[in-house]
């Protein structure tokens, strides 16, 4: 299910821009195969694959996990559902991107031992981090610093960075992604 909305959202985006598949893929740094499974629903994109598209895009990451957002509801609710696109990190959204707020909000969840990197996203997006459960380790200029449970950290995430779970227990934590005024609204 999720493929077909990503499938439908990512062919949607590229025909309101006007782009093929050959500008998408310079774009994104996506190559055009992978770019078409995905808008065919025979591939799930990976977590660093999907940043690597709504950056391309100049979209907030939610956007592309969403189905057609109703404008009519002034609440919102999310379900459970966890989103595994990747064996190292799994994530749900909280809140879909606002426009009014400019931020979208997820929980992570990290296996013992696992790692997932992240490339710079756009320039001027602040990550904020709040740990739930276990230990987290994040990395920003190639030093990793641990957070415990209840542990806060903003950061600048246009740079490189990383999330690495060392622990023998599973890591879950929030995390709030704000964009700068500069990137569309969808
Ligand atoms: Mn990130």
């Amino acid at each position: 299910m999720f493929n077909t909305i990503i499938a439908n959202n990512l062919k949607q985006f590229r025909n309101s821009r006007g782009w093929s598949l050959a500008r998408a893929a310079d774009e994104t740094g996506v190559s055009k195969a992978m770019l078409g499974q995905i808008e065919r629903g025979e591939s799930s994109p990976t977590m660093a694959t999907l940043w690597k598209i709504t950056q391309g895009f100049q979209i907030p990451m939610s956007v592309v996990l969403e189905p057609p957002r109703d404008n009519s509801q002034s609440v919102e609710h999310q379900s459970k559902k966890q989103l595994s696109f990747d064996e190292n990190i799994q994530f749900r959204v909280l809140f879909a991107f606002d426009p009014l707020l400019r931020c979208e909000m997820f929980a992570h969840q990290l296996a013992p031992g696992k790692t997932h990197l992240s490339s710079s996203h756009e320039r001027g997006v602040i990550e904020d981090i709040i740990v739930i459960e276990g230990a987290l380790e994040i990395k920003l200029t190639d030093q990793w610093q641990l957070l415990q449970a209840g542990e806060t950290l903003r950061f600048k995430a246009d740079q490189d960075h990383g999330y690495r779970n060392s622990s023998a227990e599973r890591t879950i934590f929030h995390n709030v992604i704000h964009y700068p005024k500069t990137i569309a609204d969808h």
